[in-house]
């Protein structure tokens, strides 16, 4: 049990930070993590010279300091964070910090210190509190060796105005830029392994994302929905997903099965899905789709077939996985913690009325031609009007007046 309070300092990385774009990436990181760590006994969370303090209560044990340190690594805009203590500006006390903070750091051998001074009226320079709180270091660990280049610890020690933050701990981060600090995008969801990847690569650089996702209801189970909202929970933690729309898409797609030729099927169910993710996007302020989809995976997903299926709408679609291997997503998708859950199988608009060979190079007007037989803008209406909203927590999302 130490003494101390204690902290978690959030570093994020300063390049191309600049201006007013600064400190709005500042505040909104700062308005994030507020949020989001909410069910951990913070005091306050300030703004320190290029970084985020957050002040933890009196007496708030390591295991919960720790566990809001792994929560806020997960944020993105979060580039590292460091676990220590708050604590008086006095040499001795700083000591004493330090060596509180080197027994929560975990296994190590090597170690140095850091210090520095962010106020000049504290007497002592940094050269001098290297040394001088490493020799008190090496004397409470004696089995540890100081070691300058690429130490297994760097235990910080930072004087400002009033006090000094002393930290062993260091995590990193993911990186990437504050959610809200790159406006809105509508994700097409599916509770497969790629979308959810695509969303978070979004959110990753600092997009607010909405989720649309196609259900085969009625004329499958529901079991899709549910896997969508276990994953849109997982994306919940980091703050990147405000809502999913789910769309019954079922009866549209029977439709289509009935009526249009076999091999074009799937490029119509996707064009009528884009137009419908468009009207939603429009409805909710998002200024791109995003798929999940990754060059030459399946049938759809070839040149031809995209260039068709972006021919339905006029908003960019972004694929941020378009020149990803399926390994590499599974790896990402195992690190987001979704991959187990889109390892289920569960049914929904893609297994249903799927054609025996589906067209690889599908022509546009072919698909036009085919399309036009059907009342597709009364479709997008209808979708639209049934699709059910759920909201998940997300410090930066603003709804839309007069949207549920
Ligand atoms: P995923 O693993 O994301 O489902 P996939 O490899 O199965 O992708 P497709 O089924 O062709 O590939 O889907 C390509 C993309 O289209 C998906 O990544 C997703 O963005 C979107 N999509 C597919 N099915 C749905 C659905 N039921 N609801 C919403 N979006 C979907
Ligand atoms: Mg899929």
């Amino acid at each position: 049990m130490t003494e101390f309070q204690r902290i978690c300092l959030v570093h994020y990385h300063e390049i191309g930070l600049k201006g007013h774009n600064r400190s709005t990436f500042e505040m909104r990181l700062l308005k994030n993590l507020e949020a989001l760590l909410k069910p951990f006994p913070v005091v306050t969370i300030h703004r320190i010279a290029g970084r985020l303090c957050v002040f933890l209560r009196e007496g708030c044990d390591w295991q919960t300091a720790k566990d809001a340190a792994d929560l806020a690594a997960q944020v993105p805009g979060v580039a590292r964070v460091s676990c220590g203590f708050k604590c008086e500006r006095d040499l001795d006390v700083m000591a004493k910090a330090a060596i509180d903070a080197m027994a929560e750091a975990g296994d190590f051998d090597s170690f140095k210190v850091a210090a520095r001074r962010n106020h000049t009226d504290f007497a002592t320079g940094s050269m001098d509190m290297n040394r001088i709180i490493g020799s008190a270091l090496a004397g409470a660990y004696p089995g540890k060796r100081v070691q300058m280049k690429d130490p297994d610890v760097t235990v910080g020690v930072e004087v400002v105005q009033n006090a000094a933050y002393v930290y062993a701990r260091s995590l990193p981060g993911v990186g990437g830029l504050p959610v809200g600090s790159s406006g809105t995008v509508a994700c097409l969801l599916s509770s497969g392994i790629d979308s959810p990847v695509a969303l978070w690569r979004l959110a990753r650089r600092g997009a607010v994302c909405v989720g649309v996702h196609f259900s085969g209801r009625p004329q499958t189970s529901d079991a899709s929905e549910f896997l969508v909202d276990d994953i849109a929970r997982v994306l919940e933690r980091t703050g990147c997903i405000a809502r999913v729309h789910t769309v019954p898409f079922g009866d549209c797609q029977r439709e289509i099965a009935l009526s249009a030729p076999p091999p074009l099927r799937i490029v119509m169910y996707r064009r009528l899905m884009f137009k419908v993710a468009e009207r939603i996007a429009q409805l909710e302020g998002a200024g791109a789709l995003v798929t999940g989809e990754s060059l030459g995976q399946v049938a759809s997903q070839t040149l031809d077939n995209i260039r068709c299926t972006d021919a339905a709408v006029e908003m960019p679609v972004f694929r941020p996985l378009i020149g990803t291997d399926k390994l590499e997503i599974i790896g990402e998708a195992e690190r987001l913690g979704t991959f187990e859950i889109s390892s289920q199988d569960a049914p929904d608009c893609c297994t249903l009325f799927m054609p025996r060979a589906p067209e690889t190079h599908a022509k546009l007007p072919v698909v036009l031609e085919a399309e036009a037989a059907l009342p597709v803008e009364r479709w997008v209406e209808e979708l639209v009007e049934a699709a059910e909203v759920r909201d998940y927590a997300c410090p930066a999302y603003k709804p839309k007046r007069g949207r549920r």
